[in-house]
């Protein structure tokens, strides 16, 4: 039968996937099961989306509720969900306004957007760059990969948009050099996922959030891998002691739903006036209901002080295996948003865990990353670890 769905798929859908050959059917938790009813643990969580968990029965219920009264109605109206989760999000955070559109590269369009206009409607047309990071990454919209510093993600769609300079991540030099009369913003995320678990310090926030202020210029964070709970606190920023003007969040905001959001003080935010910004689907009540029971949970739960205990558990067994293993070359991340760096390709590491039923992921070619559900108990780590251990054991014997 998973053939059947693989060679069909393989011929009918767009081939920009290098997919696994398992069709998952079913998850419940930590685990996921396929069509030839394998068990996984997950610690992917459909790429840091699951923080709850697969099937999560309180969202599942929320999602129910709300599809059995109004699934979507267009911005043309009020909806209470929508109203409630911009609440809850403006009372959680820096922000005072949200703007919801349906995924992470088109909450990042919305931030590169607001910049402009915002700009614009004070008259200061010149401030049109804005200085993103190398080895980014913001989406695959033609905006957000012209703000992504990767060659690979960018390449063969010339001509990307303009208005990009591009710097080291964590050099705070490099970004007071790069800074110019045309400077409107700094974007970045507070924790390079993509780039391959890439960690800076909160030195480093602070000198940059002192920078934008002496400039005139605006903090952007892409929090949409690091944000809702994924680093131990509820957003990234926080570890850091500042605040951004703007954030962009997207992935674990409904737990699965296809949902993002842009969050902005109100000084910036009003330059979204009327007709100047809109999405069709943008915060339509189904998605904003899910997403509303995800914030609950996350906040009267504990879960994200539990991510931030578990993390530091995890983090401490990586370290552990680092020091039995030559082919580890360090451990990154904070709370669930662990990487590895390796001196051999990770992809046979990946394949071996799978073989043991264990769903990590690997980027950037060398850096195994771990972002599990934030429900995950140590036991499953315990499980991972050990089975990583013997995978890196036999990798010694093949060398
Ligand atoms: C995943 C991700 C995006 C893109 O989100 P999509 O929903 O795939 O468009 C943007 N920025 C960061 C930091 C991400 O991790």
């Amino acid at each position: 039968m998973s053939n059947e769905t693989i060679n069909l798929a393989d011929s009918v859908i767009a081939q920009t996937y290098k997919r696994f050959p398992m069709v998952m059917t079913q998850g419940k938790g930590v685990m996921l099961y396929d069509s030839d009813e394998r068990a996984y643990t997950d610690f992917t969580a459909g790429i840091a989306v699951c923080n709850l968990g697969h099937a999560n029965s309180k969202v599942a219920d929320a999602i129910c509720e709300q599809a059995a009264k109004l699934i979507h109605v267009s911005n043309l109206y009020y909806t209470l969900p929508q109203t409630e989760l911009a609440k809850v999000l403006v009372a959680k955070s820096f922000a005072d306004r949200v703007f919801f559109c349906n995924s992470g590269a088109e909450a990042n369009e919305a931030a590169i957007k607001l910049v402009r206009r915002y700009f614009y409607e004070k008259g200061e047309t010149e401030k049109i760059q804005i200085i993103s990071m190398k080895k980014s990454f913001h989406g695959r919209t033609m905006a957000a990969l012209s703000a992504t510093g990767q060659e690979k993600i960018r390449k063969g769609f010339d001509p990307v948009l303009s208005g990009f300079d591009f710097v080291p991540f964590g050099d705070i030099d490099a970004v007071k050099n790069a800074i110019g009369p045309e400077t409107g913003a700094v974007m970045l995320e507070p924790i390079q996922g993509e780039g391959g678990v890439c960690c800076t310090d909160k030195n480093y926030f602070k000198a940059l959030r002192k920078i934008c202020d002496e400039n005139g210029i605006l903090l952007i964070l892409d929090e949409i891998q690091t944000g809702m709970g994924r680093t131990g606190k509820f957003f990234a920023y926080e570890h850091f002691g500042i605040e951004p003007d703007i954030m962009t969040l997207a992935k674990a905001l409904a737990n699965g739903l296809p949902v993002g959001a842009m969050l902005a003080k109100e000084e910036f935010a009003k330059a979204f006036s009327p007709g100047v910004h809109a999405s069709t689907f943008g915060g339509t009540p189904l998605v904003c209901a899910a997403a509303l029971e995800v914030v609950r949970i996350l906040t009267e739960e504990g879960i994200v002080e539990q991510c931030e205990t578990t993390g530091q558990y995890f983090k401490e067994k990586l370290l552990w295996l680092k020091e039995r293993h030559d082919a580890i070359e360090d451990v990154r991340g904070m709370g669930l948003l662990l990487g590895m760096g390796l001196n051999i390709n990770g992809g046979r590491i990946v394949e071996q865990c799978m073989e043991k039923g264990f769903l990590i992921n690997c980027i950037q070619d060398k850096v195994l990353r771990f972002i599990p559900p934030l429900i995950i108990e140590t036991e499953a780590i315990d499980r991972l670890v050990s089975c990583l251990d013997d995978i890196f054991l036999k990798e010694r014997a093949v060398k």
